[in-house]
């Protein structure tokens, strides 16, 4: 009898130690304990953002699906034998920013997802560059789920996607809900986006916690929201640092949008803020183990596929691997190989030629005007003979290295297949329209680049204001070329498409560009450098 009591009372401490460590998390519905065995489980999340059409290897042979695959099959053998388990998530932007991917909808991107064996993953602003039944086809092609928790349908109130689904990891449940940034409202074409309701992530991942809980022992959020140093958003929406700061219960964030390398988890209320760049450049790497409710990271990396850094060797420049080299899986190869050879065909035809590199990258075009940008505008000027045009930066998508220039060449200018259109106003309103852009802020999309105008702008206000080196007349008509992205409101751009006045041309951004190039070649990039006609303060 009393042996059996003792053995009850030993029984009891150990049952009380265990819910002790357990009820020790923080935010918990009480429907479902966490999984509280007093074992230790071995979790290990891989996760890429803004794949951004990059299933093949770049031209120095760097990333590429088929070394992801080889990087990511390795990484599940290993963990695997130790008892633990994978799970490989993404931050969403599959699509646009490569020509042979674009012109296929990135079904080569989504087949070697599937091949590679993602989880799920967030849907990003760019997923809706494409019209909706697009979308449409690349949820049914991919065999993981597109997960969005804040997007909801206008016509019938219903969410456009799952909002998130539960894997099973070992033993473990593991919630994986999907959010995806405000931006996409301001930045998609609203032709696209016109029927869509996003709502604030925050509001929504703090309305289906409890659910997510109840299901799970470890909640993942995939965002498309972006990191911000310090939380400090500026003309973006908010970020993750704001989910993770105001919903208590997030244990991981696998993020996107604003591609940064986070070499080390950003830690805010114990959630663990996690981002690998773009591009399939680094497979984020994040081991953790899980004990009795406590979820712990204990070691993270970023792990370059196949990325390389340039050193000089002999007096010449050359490129050599950061880390060990990854072979190219062999199936993943055999399936991207005929869409990557499909893509080279369409694509490799020399258009035409520059003197010199044409600046466009994002570090550039958002914070100053550049020799790419004046080019662009020039050519939509002239195939819509406006007198002036306007270009956001955000429309700017690379840039275009010296000597031969491709097809592809431009279409990584400009892969959205934005029309080119104009718009005839007064003077008087041309004048209240370039205030309003003149002043849209650096390193945003709509920071705006400029041909034929020459204007100050200081805090707000419109200072002086000449088109073709003239003075303009407040009753005079002017036509100003400017893309259908920015005339239907994109990036907080005044909407014009519905004004008398505008007309959409119908030709592509990209196929106006290319035509300029190929008949104004050899480019020499320094007619086209700005020199300072557009000044703002
Ligand atoms: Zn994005």
């Amino acid at each position: 009898m009393r042996v059996f009591n003792l053995f009850r009372y030993a029984w009891l401490i150990v049952c009380i130690a265990l819910l002790s460590a357990c009820s020790s998390e923080p935010v918990k519905d009480s429907s479902k304990s966490k999984l509280c065995d007093g074992k230790v489980h071995r979790l290990t999340v891989l996760h890429t953002n803004d794949n951004h059409g990059h299933f093949w290897r770049n031209h120095r042979g760097e990333g590429g699906m088929a070394a992801r695959k080889t990087l990511v099959d390795q990484i599940r053998k290993e963990v695997e034998a130790e008892g633990g388990a994978v799970i490989l998530l993404s931050g969403g932007d599959i699509n646009t920013g490569v020509p042979s991917s674009d012109l296929l909808d990135a079904l080569p991107d989504i087949k070697g997802m599937n091949l590679i064996g993602y989880d799920a993953s967030a849907v990003g602003n760019h997923e809706f560059d494409n019209p909706l039944p697009i979308l449409m086809q690349q949820a049914k092609w991919a065999e993981f789920p597109l997960l969005a928790a804040n997007i909801y349908r206008r016509d019938n109130g219903q969410r456009l996607f799952k909002p998130y689904t539960i894997l099973t990891a070992g033993d473990l449940k593991v919630a994986v809900i999907g959010l995806t940034t405000l931006d996409t409202v301001t930045t998609s074409n609203p032709d696209v986006v016109k029927d869509l309701d996003f709502r604030d992530p925050v509001t929504e991942a703090t309305a289906l916690m409890p659910e997510l809980q109840k299901q799970a022992d470890i909640v993942i959020a995939a965002t498309h929201l972006g990191w911000y140093f310090r939380g400090e958003h500026g003309v973006n929406a908010p970020g993750d640092y704001r989910l993770a700061n105001e919903v208590d219960g997030v244990d991981v964030i696998a993020g996107g949008h604003s591609q940064d390398p986070l070499f080390r988890p950003d830690i805010k209320n114990s959630t663990y803020i996690m981002q690998a760049f773009e591009w399939g450049k680094y497979v984020g790497r994040a081991d953790f183990i899980y004990r009795d409710g406590i979820l712990k990271l204990t070691e993270y990396r970023l792990v370059p596929v196949n990325l390389k850094e340039k050193v000089i060797r002999d007096g010449k420049k050359t490129y050599v691997y950061i880390d060990k080299q990854i072979p190219e899986d062999p199936e993943m190869l055999d399936l991207l190989m005929p869409y990557q050879q499909k893509g080279e065909e369409r694509l490799s035809v020399k258009v035409g030629s520059t003197n010199a590199r044409l600046p466009g990258d994002r570090a550039e075009v958002r914070f100053h005007e550049t020799a790419l940008g004046r080019l662009i505008a020039m050519a939509q000027m002239e195939r819509t003979g406006a007198d002036l045009a306007v270009i956001n930066s955000g429309g700017i998508r690379a840039s275009i290295p010296e000597g031969d220039i491709t097809y592809r060449d431009v279409l990584k200018v400009q892969p959205f297949s934005n029309q080119v259109s104009y718009y005839e106003l007064s003077g008087k309103d041309l004048k209240n329209y370039l205030q309003v852009i003149g002043s849209m802020p650096p390193d945003s999309g709509a920071f705006a680049h400029f041909a034929g105008v020459t204007m100050t702008v200081e805090d707000g206000m419109l200072k002086k204001l000449l088109v073709g080196g003239k003075k303009v007349d407040d009753n005079k008509t002017y036509r100003m070329a400017v893309n259908s992205f920015s005339a239907s409101g994109g990036d907080g751009y005044p909407k014009i498409e519905d004004k008398p006045g505008f007309i959409n041309t119908g030709y592509i951004d990209a196929e106006v560009l290319k035509e300029y190039i190929q008949k104004n070649s050899p480019i020499d990039v320094k007619k086209y450098a700005p020199k300072g006609e557009v000044k703002r303060y």
